[in-house]
């Protein structure tokens, strides 16, 4: 049976998306593949048909290795819905239920298994994979999530070092290798770790053109996420990444009392409350998550329509990855970061004190630069995300076969600086829409520099920001008196600049180490070997002179009119053929205990909404109707239909 029918047959589409006709031939064909897609690419595919074409080859069962033992249960719903042989073991089983999973691998009668590593690795698991393997009924690794391999992705997990042992021990079995994140070093640790150096690599364009991105400054960060959310995403699902426990339980609360639906997710958290909350996440519509990073991976709701970071991540890829989960069903979905001097210092502070090599805290600092960048541009936001990835936007990514280009992607950090001179635009990130006013912070930089000089000299002690401002603006306060520094000759020179421009002047000069931060002493000022080059006025400080407010882009987005809302575009009979088809949904997925988006994505509903079909073959054909659902449900929407 050929792969389009099993992409019709199965899961009810038309056509395969961007490269995954290559990928999928290739590991049918037994090849090795490492896949990079973005989140939201269609990766599932990518190994489920080849193991659907390779079952029915008599090659027997396809092992997927994921992290995710929490997601499990909904992956593997998902492809019987699609009516796939599929089963998962893990810790959530009783022994019966494991037991029963296991004779049923033994005869090779499953198609798709999942596991995870800590669980595949066992010596119990390697033989049952031996008594498969002494029949030929082992067909196809599938290693999900494979960056976590490396330590250099953002989640690391060191059980997957141990997934060596699959291509020691089943040399002649094909593995197909997939992954939401890599940049250059990420991708050549994966390789190099699980010996993928022969494989083929797959990298798609990691643009993501339905999210719109944007970053602000940190004024007063909850009512700005506020703001946000009540102006932009009443009643939509969305979520908002902290940095601490403690603050995810605070902004749930207070999202809460502003009538908005949220739930907390971190790890502190017990494991039955986690569950239940990403259960209902996933299975009610518009409720918003308030996580840590500990939340998130393999979450494949599609009509998430924003993810917004109160505190700044780590790094880009950690960046890119949580943004990424936002708009997988492709509408129009935001990415909104509100960000500040605090967590500069915060995120250099758990590098200095973080009990790792130096070496690799280098590493990180030029990640954490090269997310400061970012955050600072006054350019696109998306040709400096992309070029991160190393891809020029505009151009399809090089389905680049061998090894990873050196030198196209930090830790230096500089990718993203050097590309600012491309010029491209997206149209659809804040810098794009609302080209920012520049001003020249060179002056201030200099005289804030020079402060943080005669202060040290006059006492040699160092101080913090806010003392630092105070005596730029020329307040006598207790502490500017007590040390005498109102006699120093910068005092009140910077009385021209307000606070909020004088701290986008020193995060910048943090952002490019013009400025140190001595997070072992109350976090005060120090120069730097880079200080002298601005102090000399032989570097300029260019920096964004206000943001936009959420209503402006509001009504620009609006106009854009990019992207089409599906029950946007039914009529009035249409909609409420859509409207009766959520609910008729609602009910099934209670009772198979699935999220909705499993049964049928809003598209299908919407679809179904507007073409109103009468029989099974007018019905036959929507995108995401595969066989099975057809069989399933084909009747009860027909008798939706004419009763709606
Ligand atoms: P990823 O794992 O790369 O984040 P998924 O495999 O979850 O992405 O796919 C994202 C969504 O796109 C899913 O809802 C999936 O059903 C859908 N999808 C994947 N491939 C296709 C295709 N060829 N045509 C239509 N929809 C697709
Ligand atoms: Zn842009």
């Amino acid at each position: 049976m050929s792969i389009h029918h099993i992409l019709h047959q199965v899961f009810g589409y038309g056509e395969f998306r961007g490269p995954q006709q290559a990928i999928i031939e290739h590991v049918v064909a037994g090849g090795d593949a490492l896949v990079l897609m973005p989140t939201g690419g269609g990766k599932s595919l990518c190994y489920q048909i080849p193991a659907i074409a390779r079952q029915r080859a008599g090659l027997g069962i396809t092992l997927v290795i994921s992290p995710l033992i929490a997601l499990m249960h909904d992956q593997v719903g998902a492809l019987h819905e699609a009516g796939v042989s599929a089963e998962f073991l893990n810790s959530t089983l009783s022994g019966e239920q494991a037991s029963q999973v296991e004779r049923r691998l033994l005869r090779g009668d499953i198609t798709l298994l999942y596991a995870a590593p800590e669980r595949v690795t066992t010596p119990r698991f390697l033989a049952q994979l031996d008594s498969l393997q002494e029949r030929g009924l082992l067909s196809l690794f599938a290693i999900d999530e494979v960056h976590c391999v490396s330590q250099w992705g953002h989640d690391f997990r060191p059980e997957y070092r141990a997934l060596t042992v699959l291509h020691e021990r089943y040399g002649s079995v094909p593995r197909v290798a997939l992954t939401a994140t890599a940049d250059a070093l990420t991708r050549a640790d994966i390789l190099e770790r699980l010996q993928l150096q022969e494989a083929h690599q797959f990298v798609s364009s990691f643009d993501r053109p339905n999210i719109s991105y944007t970053i602000v400054e940190k004024r007063d960060a909850t009512q700005q996420l506020l703001r946000f959310i009540s102006s932009q995403h009443r009643g939509e699902a969305g979520i908002v990444y902290c940095q601490s426990r403690k603050r995810v339980e605070d902004i749930a609360n207070l999202l809460c009392d502003e009538g908005i639906a949220a739930l907390p997710y971190h790890a502190g958290l017990d494991a039955k409350v986690r569950q239940a909350n990403q259960d209902q996440f996933l299975r009610s519509e518009g409720i918003v998550m308030v996580a840590t990073i500990a939340f998130g991976m393999g979450i494949d709701k599609p009509d998430v329509r924003f993810v917004a970071h109160l505190d700044m991540p780590k790094n880009i890829e950690g960046y890119y990855q949580e943004t990424g989960r936002a708009g997988r069903d492709g509408e129009a979905a935001d990415a909104w970061m509100c960000y500040g001097l605090q967590d500069v210092v915060n995120q250099r502070r758990m590098i200095d004190e973080s009990p790792a090599g130096e070496e690799f805290k280098q590493g990180l600092r030029g990640k954490l630069d090269a997310l400061l960048g970012l955050a600072e541009a006054t350019d696109c936001r998306r040709v400096r995300l992309l070029a991160y990835f190393g891809e020029t936007y505009g151009q399809e990514a090089a389905a680049a076969p061998g090894r990873p280009k050196q030198g196209t992607a930090p830790p230096g950090g500089s990718a993203a600086r050097e590309v600012a001179s491309v010029g491209a635009t997206c149209q659809n990130c804040d810098n794009c829409l609302h080209p920012p006013a520049v001003w020249d912070g060179t002056d201030a930089a200099r005289k804030l520099l020079s402060t943080i000089y005669r202060v040290q000299q006059m006492s040699s002690i160092s101080f913090g920001a806010g003392h630092l401002m105070d005596i730029l603006r020329g307040k006598k306060t207790d502490k500017v008196l007590q040390f005498g520094h109102q006699s120093l000759s910068t005092f009140g020179i910077g009385a021209g600049f307000s606070e909020v421009q004088l701290r986008g002047v020193l995060r910048q000069l943090i952002a490019v180490g013009a400025v140190a931060v001595n997070t072992q002493a109350f976090n005060t000022l120090q120069l730097t070997d880079a200080s002298r080059a601005v102090l000399k006025g032989d570097v300029s400080v260019q920096l964004r002179a206000s943001v936009s407010s959420p209503v402006e882009r509001k009504a620009k987005r609006a106009g854009a009119g990019a992207v089409i809302k599906a029950p946007a575009a039914l009529d009035t009979q249409g909609h409420e053929r859509y409207v009766a088809l959520k609910a008729w949904r609602a009910g099934i997925a209670k009772e198979h205990n699935l999220p909705a988006y499993v049964i049928f994505h809003d598209a299908t509903l919407a679809a179904i909404a507007q073409r109103a079909p009468q029989s099974l073959d007018d019905l036959q054909g929507i995108s995401g109707i595969g066989a099975k659902k057809l069989e399933a449900y084909g009747e009860e929407v027909l008798h939706i239909m004419a009763s709606a």
